[in-house]
């Protein structure tokens, strides 16, 4: 683990207020309304050939999975393996793999190892071919998976869910589709991803510019030239304004900087950036791994970065270095606070530190220096992406916490300076802590036709963030009420297991329809509660992100949209013990259809 005793000692009082100082110039009024959707011509699919048409299908089914990212491929896998195999999996892209399918900007990459990252590995023997693996080779695997566990005959691509109601008389889900499909369904798998709504900043004069623009997830290579893999010639000579400095932002950068005649990087706050350190996989280290390795892997780390310190930290990477120290919990005397703040401060100094090691130019280095806590947003590793700005062609436009404050014709204007783009991209990120059915594209119709907005006006009702109440056969997999992690496909693949092993439950049992009871879902709100006081505590000092909600005030509903912020494993555990007590505790079913 770190040793923390390389910088000078901090001054608690005078860190503390510099981090106030850099959350209170970012927090605005309008919180998560201050971005807004894609123009419709920026939200089409770059990636599939316009024009596709197909029958509409009118069928009865077992199971409806709405989402074909790792969430729905691994349900589907899990269902397939408990011998369910009467599924459809309805998926807006025009294949499998969610995030990775979507994203394909250039240089585009996991951040978190893939032999933790990846999903059966040992199942498929799939080697990656580097500890870090490139966003090309996940979208490839994600085909792989579909492929060796024969998800392809169940996906219907290029279709969106345009509604979902519960049928009492015959307890199924009526599923109708942007393709006339309407299909009738005994479960209804929510499974469409955290990072599925892409958004844009909400600037004044953001129509009016006249150059090309896009977002990173929707990548255009026809006006860009290139591919993933192939440097992008058509940006010679080209003027290119980049805004946002997340993690995206972070692997995009490097790659425009090699080619482009000048690279604009608006920042409105500046990222932390570890060091990556990417390797090539050993192939016999690779090989030599014993049955069991990966869940062994995984749940190691899982372990490190939440705090619990394995004996042996089988990663020991940027992530379990930095993230270790479990700043979240709730200080139980002024001495604990002073520890855990000091801590939290060491480790991001040592992120500045970097900055100022790699930054030539003195005055750009402290611009891009971090002042907030290492839970406060998502920590990035990169190697190119600090050393770009050294590039004379590269030019950080620091708007000092503000952002970008118009963009005219010619492209953004920041202090009253206009710079003008030919391009423009937008790393402006994702919806990830906005209704549900804001996100899903569609609102669930449950018992007695209340919809999930209705239903959820004043904050969500969950059990374990998987069943909810007024729902009966609907299963989630998301942030609402449910686990979050650093590797994020570990929560996902226990949720699939969780959400397959119900409707097996189900299956076995006669059960016909399943929803939990009001108490249990008050009981399941006490334990985030108790979990997330210490994150509470911790993210009030927070600057705004969408860890926080963009620090909008905490109100009634934010209080039950909660997410479960203790470690993924202690999250697993809550399912675990439920599923295994033979009869499910919590839950109304019921096991003689209407009227028998
Ligand atoms: P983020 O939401 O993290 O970043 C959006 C960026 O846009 C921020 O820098 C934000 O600034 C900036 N921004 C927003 N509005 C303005 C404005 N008006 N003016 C200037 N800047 C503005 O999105 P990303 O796409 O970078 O990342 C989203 C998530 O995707 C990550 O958190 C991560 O979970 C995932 N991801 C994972 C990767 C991996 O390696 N596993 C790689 C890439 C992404 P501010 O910070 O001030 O809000």
């Amino acid at each position: 683990m770190p040793d923390n005793d390389t910088t000078e000692p901090l001054s608690l009082d005078e860190m503390r207020e510099r981090y106030r100082a850099e959350q209170q110039k970012r927090i605005r009024p309008d919180g998560l309304n201050q971005w807004r959707d894609l123009f419709d011509d920026m939200d089409r699919d770059p990636f599939v050939e316009p024009g596709f048409t197909r029958e509409p299908l009118i069928e009865e089914t077992t199971v409806v999975i709405v989402g074909g990212g790792f969430a729905g491929m691994l349900t589907a896998i899990d269902l397939t393996k408990h011998g369910i195999t009467d599924f459809k999996i309805v998926e807006k892209a025009g294949d499998f793999g969610g995030t990775w399918y979507w994203n394909r900007y250039p240089g585009c990459m996991c951040d978190v190892e893939s032999y933790v990252y990846l999903p059966l590995l040992e199942e498929t023997g799939f080697m990656p071919t580097e500890r870090y693996a490139s966003a090309s080779e996940i979208f490839g695997y994600s085909k792989e998976l579909a492929r060796t566990f024969d998800l392809y005959s169940h996906a219907l691509f290029q279709t969106d869910v345009v509604d979902a109601t519960w049928d009492e008389e015959r307890l199924v889900w009526k599923v109708a589709t942007s393709r006339g499909d309407q299909l009738s369904t005994r479960f209804l798998v929510l499974a469409g991803g955290i990072l599925h709504k892409a958004k844009l900043p909400g600037i004044q004069g953001i129509e009016s510019f006249e150059g090309k623009a896009f977002h990173t997830s929707r990548w255009d290579y026809d006006y860009t030239g290139g591919s993933p893999t192939e440097p992008m010639e058509n940006l010679k000579g080209k003027r290119v304004g980049i805004i946002g400095t997340g993690a995206t932002a972070v692997q995009v950068v490097p790659q425009v900087a090699r080619v482009a005649e000048e690279l604009y990087v608006f920042q409105r706050t500046p990222g932390a950036v570890g060091v990556r350190n990417q390797q090539a996989t050993d192939a016999a280290w690779f090989q030599s791994q014993k049955p069991g390795w990966q869940k062994e892997r995984i749940v190691n780390f899982t372990h490190a970065v939440t705090g619990a310190q394995p004996e042996k930290d089988l990663v020991n990477d940027g992530w379990t270095e930095l993230m270790w120290i479990d700043t979240q919990k709730m200080p139980e005397s002024d001495e604990e606070a002073d520890a855990l703040d000091r801590a939290d401060f060491e480790a991001m100094e040592t992120i500045r530190q970097r900055v100022t090691d790699v930054i030539d130019d003195p005055e750009t280095a402290e611009k891009l220096k971090p002042y907030w806590g290492k839970h406060c947003k998502r920590i990035c590793f990169h190697d190119d992406y600090l050393p770009a700005f050294n590039q004379p062609n590269v030019h950080l436009v620091d708007t000092n916490g503000m952002g970008v404050d118009e963009i005219t014709k010619n492209g953004p204007v920041v202090d009253g300076i206009e710079y003008p783009v030919d391009l423009l991209i937008y790393a402006s990120g994702f919806e990830v802590t906005t209704d549900l059915h804001q996100r899903l594209g569609f609102n669930p119709k449950g018992r007695d036709g209340i919809a999930l907005s209705e239903r959820w006006a004043e904050g969500a009702h969950t059990m374990h963030g998987v069943l909810a109440s007024g729902f009966p056969n609907m299963l989630l997999i998301s942030l609402v009420q449910g686990g979050f992690g650093t590797n994020f496909s570990h929560l996902l693949s226990e949720s699939a297991k969780h959400v397959a092993r119900i409707i097996e439950k189900c299956n076995e049992d006669g059960i016909l329809s399943i929803e939990p009871e009001e108490a249990a879902e008050e009981e399941w709100l006490s334990v985030l509660h108790g979990v997330g006081m210490g994150g509470a505590r911790y993210f009030s000092h927070c600057t705004p992100s969408f860890y926080n909600s963009e620090q909008q005030r905490i109100d009634k509903r934010a209080a039950r949209n909660l997410t479960y912020t203790g470690s993924v494993l202690d999250y697993v555990g809550y399912l675990e013990r439920w599923r295994d007590v033979p009869d499910f505790s919590g839950v109304k079913t019921v096991t003689t259809p209407p009227g028998d």
